[in-house]
């Protein structure tokens, strides 16, 4: 995979955007040496835009003379601050993914919750007498309607993403 950085001329500074991920549509960002992993986010490539207003910049790929020289000789914007927006930003990622699982938690609880009332329902259908046929015929209904309904959560449930 080919990298990336992002060079200001007239300050001599520049930001690693590393590999860029189609996935995500993001570049990996800059990396911290200590946690052994990138921002994943935008966050100090959003930074050096803002710091760099009105100045021309310049995205310069990996494997080139210029891509080295800028490295050896230019410097590194918030050189210092990194392994703090790398742990930063992967604390954030780590707190999406709990909020993902415990939304799907509930989500799953709602699903038990819903089941649980239809079979009630369809139980005192069960126990409900019909006095005329056509009472007998809406009873009837009732309980084709609860048997759908409680056949699409069963689906639901067998689907492999509702584990
Ligand atoms: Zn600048």
């Amino acid at each position: 995979m080919r990298d990336y950085l992002l060079f200001c001329n007239y300050c001599s500074t520049y930001t690693l955007l590393h590999g860029y991920d189609k996935e995500s549509g993001n570049f990996l960002g800059e990396y911290s040496l200590l946690l052994n992993d990138y921002t994943r986010s935008n966050v100090v490539l959003n930074k050096f835009i803002l710091a760099h207003l009105g100045h021309t910049l310049r995205a310069i790929p990996s494997k080139t003379d210029e891509y080295m020289n800028v490295i050896c000789t230019a410097s590194h914007f918030l050189e210092d601050d990194i392994d703090k927006y790398v742990e930063e930003s992967l604390e954030k990622l780590k707190f999406q993914e709990r909020d993902r699982k415990s939304e799907r938690e509930i989500g799953r609880v709602q699903i038990h919750i819903i089941e649980h009332l239809l079979k009630h329902d369809l139980e005192l259908l069960a126990n409900t007498r019909s006095g005329s046929s056509a009472e007998g015929q809406v009873l009837l209904g009732k309980e084709l309607g609860i048997k759908q309904s409680l056949e699409v959560i069963r689906k639901v449930k067998a689907d492999p993403q509702f584990a």
